[in-house]
């Protein structure tokens, strides 16, 4: 491939990171913990995007996991995995969550205390070790 060809897709590939895909084992202990498939959501690691929110190490979107972090560090973190899939899965996924309700809520209640985020910190809290188990059982 020529260099011309490239250069289109250079900025946005160093804005949205590299597509990360989970071990199998990780996949399949997430999907006993939210009894549903999670195939279909896309992780990107080393995203630029990611890190333009200072201080978080992820940001999620309908179906998308942006990470600031390698897709290694995200998989060795099982609360911050637990917290991050629980958004997609059962706040953007249910349109319960949506970007004009989550930049309300963070405005009201700023990033720790807003409702999304208490919602995933406590079910990623009540998860970890469920998921844990499932772990060890693959
Ligand atoms: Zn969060």
């Amino acid at each position: 491939m020529s260099r011309r060809v490239k250069i289109p897709d250079e900025p946005r590939r160093r804005l949205f990171g590299n597509r990360y895909v989970l071990p199998q084992r990780v996949t399949a202990a997430l999907e006993q913990v939210f009894a549903e498939p999670v195939g279909g959501v896309v992780v990107i690691e080393h995203s630029r995007y990611a890190r333009l929110h200072r201080g978080i190490c992820a940001t999620t979107r309908p179906n998308l996991i942006l990470l600031a972090i390698s897709g290694a560090a995200f998989v060795a973190d099982p609360e911050l995995l637990l917290h991050e899939y629980f958004h997609v899965l059962r706040q953007w996924a249910t349109a319960h969550l949506t970007r004009w309700r989550y930049v309300v809520e963070s405005a009201r209640c700023g990033y720790w205390n807003n409702r999304y985020e208490r919602e995933a910190r406590a079910f990623a809290a009540g998860a970890v070790e469920r998921y844990r188990g499932y772990l060890r059982d693959r």
